[in-house]
């Protein structure tokens, strides 16, 4: 008898990689864009009712989507809720991508899509960005199943401007078209498709608390459409899982979201670190991507990114390295503190 036969019915997928979680907290870890700040004193301050974690939470989450919905100036109705973005662009995929025709997204970018796509098995097509790392609008005006792309782009950092955005939202108004705008607050004011919202029932746009809230570890994410376009991604969602927002998830989201000042501040403090960063590794000899976000994209001229990735790490500095065609040569670096990014400019400054 065969006793491996339920090997040939397995599902088998080549799963995402998150970046290194190092346990020695005592690194600098500039590799997985997260924040450096923590989170706002309305966080720190909120008062858990233990007592309530015996109930399930409300499987709408109507607390934190409220609040979002207040926040954006958008109704209730229009926006979804997810264990992070990743909850959210999976269940978005799941969703919305179901044509026998190939989803289009670029060939460098969030390492995630190709994952889910073989997961769903959803066909896919990928598009080269330019050399210099730019979506070009013109090759999302094939007929396809759906398109998405990051806002600004994963790993490069590159930005594509409003006007071009929804020149692919326009060429694809049969399909769903998914903007993920996971570090579109580290980009200059009114570039988020956000504003086109109510203009295209086409548009789903992708944010998260991880980046620029500086909660990563609590997982949330949120997508904003319009109403038709969110009541499809409620019936998925409550066909898989109706709890994916845990009472803490959604107390703390929606104290983040009331304290806006402190959201500002250090959005603003990372931004100035970053336009400092970047002039002081051109003068060292990087070629750097023009960043919208909280991590640089660079590559150094004549000392190859996997040895500076080495060495960082020996010295406990961790960046985020892709051994992979057209970007091997390529460090992404998140923007950490001031104090930190001097020590990696030091770090800079003897090696090169
Ligand atoms: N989209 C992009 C482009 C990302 O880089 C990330 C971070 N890995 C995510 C989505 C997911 O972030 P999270 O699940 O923490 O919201």
């Amino acid at each position: 008898m065969n006793m491996t036969g339920w090997k040939e019915n397995v599902r088998r997928v080549e799963p995402y990689t998150p970046g290194e979680q190092p346990k020695d907290q005592n690194v600098i870890k500039l590799n997985t864009n997260e924040n450096p700040y923590g989170p706002s004193e309305k966080v720190r301050n909120c008062a858990m009712d233990y007592d309530l974690l015996r109930k399930y939470p409300d499987p709408a989450a109507s607390d934190l989507v409220n609040t979002l919905a207040l926040y954006h100036h958008v109704l209730p109705e229009q926006v979804f809720v997810g264990v992070g973005s990743d909850d959210v662009l999976g269940m978005a995929f799941l969703t919305f991508f179901n044509s026998d025709r190939p989803i289009l997204f670029p060939d460098i970018t969030y390492s995630f899509y190709p994952v889910w796509a073989e997961l769903y098995r959803i066909p896919y097509r990928t598009k080269a960005l330019t050399e210099d790392f730019r979506i070009s609008v013109s090759d999302y005006e094939e007929k396809n199943g759906g398109v998405i792309f990051p806002n600004p782009n994963a790993p490069t950092a590159r930005l594509l401007p409003l006007d071009e955005v929804e020149k692919i939202i326009q060429a694809n108004r049969n399909v769903v078209v998914i903007v993920d705008e996971a570090y579109i607050d580290f980009a200059p004011e009114g570039s988020s498709a956000l504003s086109l919202v109510d203009k295209y029932d086409n548009l789903l746009v992708v944010r998260t608390f991880s980046k620029s809230r500086s909660m990563a570890g609590l997982r949330i994410g949120y997508a904003i459409g319009q109403k038709d376009l969110i009541a499809c991604m409620q019936a998925v969602k409550y066909s898989y899982n109706s709890y994916t927002m845990n009472r803490p998830s959604i107390l703390y989201g929606c104290a983040s979201v009331e304290d806006d000042a402190y959201f500002r501040e250090t959005v603003g403090k990372i931004i100035s670190t970053r336009e400092w960063v970047t002039k002081e590794m051109k003068e060292l000899g990087f070629r750097v991507i023009p960043s919208a976000a909280n991590f640089i994209f660079a590559a150094h001229s004549t000392i190859p990114a996997e040895e500076i990735f080495r060495k960082a790490r020996e010295k406990g500095i961790f960046f985020r390295y892709f051994k992979q065609p057209r970007i091997d040569n390529y460090l992404r670096i998140t923007i950490g503190t001031d104090e930190e990014m001097h020590a990696v400019l030091d770090f800079f400054r003897e090696l090169v």
